[in-house]
């Protein structure tokens, strides 16, 4: 199983995580350039998930690991979350949790048991500060959730063979994974190709993941630019691509 691609009458095409359609307990997507625009997020969501716009709480992402928990959508109606946050999670059913994109790794979560939902931002530096595993622990820890229960999509960023980083980068992997050369290829001096989808894989299976509840996308925003957008291949776009979940009722 892996992520699909998916589009409704109107050709608004997204990716869906099959293993999350296969639960039958979400709505969710990934947003591709077809259909999507930075003005067009709310009213999309509410046309593909049946939900009014106000529904909607979109996240402040600041490169950080704090994760805002969404208890109450008065709060927010169809607003940016007021914390820089770069997760957000929900135990209700009538919220939708939106996150940004332009070659950063997007995570969904799903407790499929406890119906918990959750999304994260995971960059380079996301990711060295292990913003998936936080997330793991705060649905251990605080909404009661068995790992064996939690399904991971690691979703559509620039890969492995487009990620070019440098010695800064390289070095924070270094200094802090033992299995840092795991995730580096490198063709030039000083020069290294990244993989954030195996690193994002490796320290959520490291948290109790199977294996087998983890989909990776394998899709390269670089390589794809004609689907998606990518802030490297464009020269830093301004245009964003957002994941979406919303638990069913
Ligand atoms: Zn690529």
């Amino acid at each position: 199983m892996g992520f699909r691609l998916m589009s409704n009458n109107e050709n608004i095409q997204y990716y869906v995580i099959e293993s999350f359609n296969k639960s039958n307990k979400v709505d969710h997507l990934f947003s591709t350039r077809i259909g999507w625009n930075n003005n067009n997020f709310s009213k999309n969501i509410s046309k593909l998930f049946n939900v009014k716009e106000e529904n909607i709480v979109f996240s402040n992402q600041v490169h950080g690991t704090n994760i805002g928990y969404i208890k109450d959508i008065e709060k927010y109606k169809n607003e940016i979350f007021p914390k820089g946050v770069d997760g957000l999670i929900t135990d209700r059913k009538d919220i939708v949790l939106v996150t940004y994109y332009a070659d950063c790794v997007p995570l969904f979560f799903l407790d499929i048991k406890n119906e918990i939902i959750a999304l994260a931002h995971a960059g380079w530096r996301g990711t060295v500060k292990n913003i998936g595993g936080k997330m793991v622990d705060l649905m251990v820890n605080k909404f009661n959730s068995n790992p064996k229960n939690i399904f991971i999509g690691i979703g559509p960023s620039i890969g492995p063979c487009c990620y070019e980083v440098g010695e800064n980068v390289y070095n924070e992997f270094k200094k802090n994974y033992s299995f840092y050369e795991e995730l580096f290829v490198t063709k030039k001096v000083n020069k290294w190709y990244l993989n954030l989808w195996e690193a994002n894989r490796i320290l959520l299976y490291n948290k109790g993941i199977p294996n087998g509840n983890i989909t990776v996308s394998n899709i390269c925003t670089s390589c794809n630019n004609d689907k998606l957008y990518s802030y490297r291949k464009e020269n830093g776009t301004q245009n964003r691509m957002i994941s979406a979940i919303k638990l069913k009722h």
